[in-house]
């Protein structure tokens, strides 16, 4: 077995749903919505099912959907992606991995920012990447420039970015992208951007995508998801865009890890993109008004929340709240009285407690309800 497997447990979103599924526990814990999901996205892929080819499609991705990321792109962030600069992954998790499996030679060092995603770190060490750690604070969970240079050595070749950040639910400003660009460049670093909750912000906040500061285009991988935009978490499409001699690069990592992804979702992505701006729109519009709901019941029930403006996140302070627990022992003492969470520790590598404790908040109001009410009870 590979040492790295040797002490590593299973992920907390497939540990807390496999523990709700079995307890009948509220899950707040992993990131999905409820519903079905964008439906004329789901009437396409069952067109498409039957209607066109079940076979392998084109290995980097069909063209239709290459070309409607594209389109998006420049639609809602003003880029100027050609159809050939995005390969199609199975999910955004494929697309890290093939990032890292393609550009790191070991020995790499990749500045990651913390808390970070559970999946980062040990795809970049199994890829023979060294992940290095900028942290970020909550509340507001700002990134220092000079964090990041404390970081640097010969062997820095990349910057991991969340943004908006999960499981912060911040979104990384304009004036701190500036300035990682700024860094990337003089230090010829290759930024690769996880930019899966690009469409899920709140408040009139508009997603920036550090591929579009200046020197970035050629240096930047950026990563989206289309289960994120359409509420279809499980269909697992996600893509990547780089320039040419990266892009190149992706798709032969790419070719050997799992070589394409199903087509006829493929194809209702494409036809998504294209026609449910509206549905994109509506849908932001009901997560931030999810997220009030979910923030006004917990201040009642007395709990104090961290802001959110972005994701389908809302975290417990609980130490603002009064509650002398870490965030391990209050997930663990709240799945039992009825609600799966995630305690935030699991985002970092190296701090064994924090304070903070993510629910999602992408469900019906009814579900909601019945989540604080069992909060209410448990305090
Ligand atoms: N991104 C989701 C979350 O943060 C989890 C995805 C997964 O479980 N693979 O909850």
């Amino acid at each position: 077995m590979n040492p790295i497997y040797a002490a590593m447990g299973t992920t907390i979103f497939e540990a807390m749903s496999a523990r709700a599924r079995e307890t009948g526990a509220i899950n707040l814990g992993q990131g999905f919505p409820d519903g079905l999901g964008c439906e004329p996205v789901v009437e396409a892929a069952a067109r498409a099912l039957r209607e066109r080819s079940n076979q392998y499609p084109p290995m980097p991705g069909l063209i239709e959907l290459r070309r409607a990321v594209a389109d998006h792109y420049a639609r809602h962030q003003g880029l100027n992606l050609s159809p050939e600069e995005v390969i199609v992954t199975s999910g955004a998790t494929e697309a890290l991995a093939t990032s890292f499996l393609a550009l790191i030679e070991p020995g790499d060092e990749v500045i990651c920012l913390q808390p970070l995603y559970d999946a980062y770190a040990p795809l970049i060490q199994r890829a023979g990447g060294v992940p290095l750690y900028a942290r970020l604070e909550p509340p507001h969970w700002t990134l220092d420039r000079a964090a990041l240079e404390a970081l640097v050595t010969p062997r820095t070749r990349f910057l991991l970015i969340c943004n908006p950040v999960n499981p912060a639910a911040s979104m990384v400003g304009a004036e701190t992208l500036a300035g990682i660009a700024d860094f990337c460049v003089a230090h010829d670093v290759i930024a690769i951007c996880d930019e899966v909750w690009e469409h899920v912000t709140f408040d009139g906040a508009r997603h920036l995508p550090l591929i579009g500061f200046p020197g970035m285009r050629e240096r930047t991988v950026k990563i989206g998801s289309a289960g994120k935009i359409f509420a279809l978490t499980g269909w697992k499409v996600g893509w990547m865009c780089a320039a040419p001699p990266i892009a190149r690069v992706l798709a032969k990592a790419h070719q050997f890890l799992t070589f394409s992804t199903p087509p006829n979702l493929q194809w209702a992505v494409a036809e998504g993109l294209a026609t449910q701006d509206g549905w994109v729109q509506d849908t932001r519009h009901r997560f931030q008004r999810s997220r009030d709901r979910l923030a006004e019941g917990l201040k009642t029930a007395g709990y104090a929340t961290l802001p959110s403006a972005a994701t389908y996140f809302l975290s417990i302070d609980l130490a603002g709240s009064g509650i002398a627990m870490d965030d391990r022992s209050f997930s663990e003492a709240l799945i039992e009285a009825g609600v799966a969470s995630i305690p935030v520790s699991v985002f970092y590598a190296e701090t064994p407690a924090t304070h903070v404790v993510r629910l999602c908040f992408a469900k019906e109001d009814a579900t909601l309800d019945a989540a604080i009410e069992r909060m209410a009870d448990f305090r």
